[in-house]
């Protein structure tokens, strides 16, 4: 966060009541250094992040540019992938609360098509949306970006990536070329330049290494030994009791053996490294996103792969080789004005390396209280737990009929169902765990679709397939 109010820049009252309600007072760096710029009309290349405040450093000019009364695409957003535009959109329409009417819509793959063309016939004043639908849209010519002002590509890098390169030059080839172009990428590789080259005009270039202020993170770190790390790493858990954490582990054997450990201990814990599969990485990350895992011990390598926002806190169960490592691992916590928890072990042999991250990031990292630890043991489950049905995308399985099988006639009330997410074979559900029996029976007995699948709880942690019990210590 900066020192700087959003009451400093030129802004309608209204949206600065709204940007009240909304709790953001200061701006984060990203938005002190983009908003002034974007608000003048210029192109922008920020390095930024997700969860550095950069939905509002491109909304809020964008909005300001926007006419409501006008009913014509007059933004668009690409972003890589549907979760993304999802969250995208969410934070757009809580910007846009301070102009009435309006209109943002967002076109993704992997949903059916004919719902998108009726909302695009109502009128949309701002699209977000993935390349490879949108340039689908314009082929079928479902959508008109000639009254495009503002131009947003976030995640450029990734986008590219992901192989949308072609999509995203057919789709600017659509919109004016008088349009703002702002493009946010965490990283500069030379694709993003290329890309920069061609499409933007004299773009300012604005970076923010740090994507988080030191101050909403509550670091304390505690002395142990190799021999009582475990137990101390439950201790802190009964008492901190962090609805989802990522436990940092320096090998990936140690990623095995704490998670099962804590599994062992009642603790919703599973294991992320690069020894993994694919497929048993996806089915990890489903669990810890869908809240049926609450601790994930990683890798730095595998972390990096984590979209996973607000994340209450982070543990290192090592500490990393280096101090640059440790201000990465604990800026996955409190970011954008949320509170943060990072807690750190370490042995007499690494008190060396608290002293170094305390140089390095010129803040101490304080003690923790040892007497305020429970002496006990707390298990903590997940709150919710996954069950897997054995169909997906290709047996033409949607979260709808999902929901409906769970929802319908009698069945468990909506809000007890939390994320689905939909692969080519098979699917994944989140239930509340005090009604997870009674779902996992409904679904059993019941019909998806008109048709029978198999459908099993998933233990937290462990990912599908894998019916081995969990290694003992
Ligand atoms: P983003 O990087 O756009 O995904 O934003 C991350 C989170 O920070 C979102 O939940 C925003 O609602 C929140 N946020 C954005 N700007 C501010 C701000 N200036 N003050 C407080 N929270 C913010």
């Amino acid at each position: 966060m900066t020192d700087t109010a959003f009451s400093s820049l030129a802004l309608p009252t209204a949206l600065l009541d709204t940007l009240q309600q909304l709790g953001y007072e200061k701006m984060t760096p990203i938005q002190a250094q983009s908003l002034p710029r974007s608000m003048a009309g210029e192109d922008l290349i920020a390095k930024a992040k997700t969860g550095s405040g950069k939905t509002a450093a491109f909304g809020i000019g964008l909005l300001l540019r926007l006419k409501p009364a006008h009913f014509a695409v007059q933004a668009l957003v690409l972003c890589p992938t549907r979760e993304l535009s999802t969250q995208v959109a969410t934070e757009l329409r809580r910007l846009a609360r301070f102009q009435q009417n309006t209109k943002i819509i967002t076109l993704c793959g992997g949903q059916p098509i004919g719902p998108q063309i009726g909302s695009l016939e109502h009128g949309a004043h701002i699209v977000v949306g993935t390349p490879g639908r949108i340039a689908d849209h314009l082929r079928k010519g479902t959508l008109k970006l000639d009254k495009v002002k503002t131009l947003v590509l976030d995640e450029a890098d990734r986008m590219l990536d992901m192989g949308f390169i072609e999509a995203i030059e057919g789709i600017i080839d659509h919109t004016p070329g008088n349009r703002q172009t702002l493009l946010f990428s965490a990283t500069y590789p030379k694709q993003i330049r290329q890309l920069s080259s061609r499409f933007q005009n004299n773009p300012v270039e604005v970076s923010v290494e740090s994507v988080h202020s030191p101050q909403q993170i509550t670091q304390l770190c505690y002395p142990t030994s190799e021999a009582d790390k475990d137990d101390l790493l439950v201790r802190l858990l009964s008492h901190f009791r962090p609805a989802s954490c990522v436990l940092f582990c320096n090998t990936k054997q140690q990623c095995e053996t704490i998670s099962a450990m804590l599994r062992d201990q009642g603790f919703s814990a599973g294991a992320m490294h690069g020894d993994m599969m694919q497929k048993e990485r996806d089915q990890m990350l489903i669990q810890f996103a869908n809240g049926s895992c609450s601790i994930l011990a990683a890798t730095d390598v595998a972390a990096r792969g984590l979209d996973i926002n607000d994340l209450p806190a982070v543990i290192n169960y090592d500490l990393p080789r280096n101090s640059e490592t440790y201000v990465h691992r604990i800026g996955r916590t409190g970011r954008a004005g949320k509170e943060g928890l990072a807690l750190s072990l370490y042995t007499d042999y690494e008190s060396r390396k608290i002293r170094a991250i305390e140089e390095y990031q010129q803040q101490p990292l304080p003690l923790g209280e040892m007497g305020d630890l429970p002496s006990q043991v707390t298990p903590m489950h997940a709150s919710m737990v996954t069950l897997c049905i054995s169909g997906g995308r290709k047996d033409k399985v949607r979260p709808g009929d999902i929901l409906g099988a769970l929802t319908g006639e009698a069945g468990i009330a909506g809000d007890l169902v939390g994320k689905i997410n939909i692969l080519d074979h098979v699917a994944f559900v989140a239930i509340k765990r005090d009604t997870a029996n009674q779902a996992l029976g409904r679904l059993i007995n019941g019909k998806i679709k008109g048709r029978k699948f198999k459908v099993r709880p998933m233990e937290a942690g462990l990912p599908l397939g894998d019916e081995r019990p969990p290694r003992r210590r």
